[in-house]
């Protein structure tokens, strides 16, 4: 008989940004991570920013799954705030194996180049990300188990980014869709800045319908909303206000208030100011630019 499987989610703290963007001081979206585990073994699905919050994760799972296993350290997408803190749960955990499909594992090497480290990681949260960083590793299958359970890797094009995947376990209906599915947190549309790659996002939602989870977890949501299926919805009809926020104004600016008059209660409303920018053409990471 299989093991009873069970699934905990830690929300993390909002790391303040060093750098200010409009003028103003910010900080980063909460960042979901999901232990999913068993009777002695256990699978983490994504990781923080900086060693600090890395360091109260680490906590977190030895309260609430003590003297268990883990196993996996499974990645969502390639984007650095999903998996920086890989090398420091793996030196608490060094049996565990970080995974990602090959897709993912590309992205993530993109994010250590000077490019992208140095001008916006190492930027925005200067000496607190691990060093030296060490991304997943490709997994070869879209499966892999714990105790006799199947974790099913779901690949579901662009969302938030190019590659992203959600990972779905069958025996709990739980699909933890790191930044396909945001909760009640201003969504990512920086990289997301055509129409055709919207779509491609209201695809993916409509994919993790066709699974009929009971449980969905944004990879950023507000510490206390429930992971119900409603995210899926509410996560769909942002991407459409967007759209038509796009096509009814003429600015950034314009198009920044918009999604703040539309979604008063969404957390970090800083998060806008990426999409609204490349909506226009205007690259999202020149951050000394006033809008
Ligand atoms: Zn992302």
């Amino acid at each position: 008989m299989p093991s009873l499987l069970r699934a905990d989610v830690w929300v993390s703290s909002r790391l303040p940004i060093a750098v200010q963007r409009d003028g103003q001081s910010s900080a980063w979206s909460p960042i979901t991570c999901t232990l999913v585990h068993g009777d002695s073994e256990a699978v983490l699905v994504d990781t923080p920013i900086s060693i600090n919050q890395t360091e109260e994760l680490i906590r977190w799972i030895e309260d609430v799954a003590p003297g268990k296993m883990l196993k996996y350290i499974y990645i969502t997408h390639g984007h650095g705030d999903h998996w920086f803190g890989i090398p420091l749960i793996q030196r608490r955990w060094p049996q565990a194996l970080a995974i990602a499909t090959s897709a993912t594992v590309a992205h993530s090497q993109g994010q250590l180049e000077p490019g992208i480290f140095d001008n916006v990681w190492s930027r925005f949260f200067p000496d607190q990300i691990y060093q030296p960083q060490k991304t997943a590793e490709p997994w070869p299958s879209n499966t892999f188990t714990m105790e006799d359970h199947e974790f099913r890797i779901v690949e579901v094009g662009h969302t938030d980014t190019h590659d992203t995947t959600v990972l779905y376990v069958p025996d709990i209906n739980l699909v933890v869709a790191g930044d396909v599915v945001y909760g009640d947190v201003h969504q990512f549309f920086g990289e997301a800045n055509t129409t055709s790659k919207r779509q491609e996002w209201l695809q993916a939602l409509r994919t993790i319908e066709s699974l009929n989870p009971q449980t969905v977890i944004a990879g950023h949501k507000r510490a206390g909303t429930v992971d119900g299926v409603f995210n899926i919805e509410s996560t769909r009809k942002y991407i459409l206000a967007f759209e038509d926020a796009v096509k009814t104004t003429s600015s950034p600016a314009e198009l920044y208030q918009k999604m703040h008059d539309l979604f008063p209660t969404r957390v970090n409303p800083h998060a806008i100011l990426s999409g609204a920018m490349a909506a226009f053409g205007k690259n999202p990471y020149e951050f000394k630019k006033k809008l």
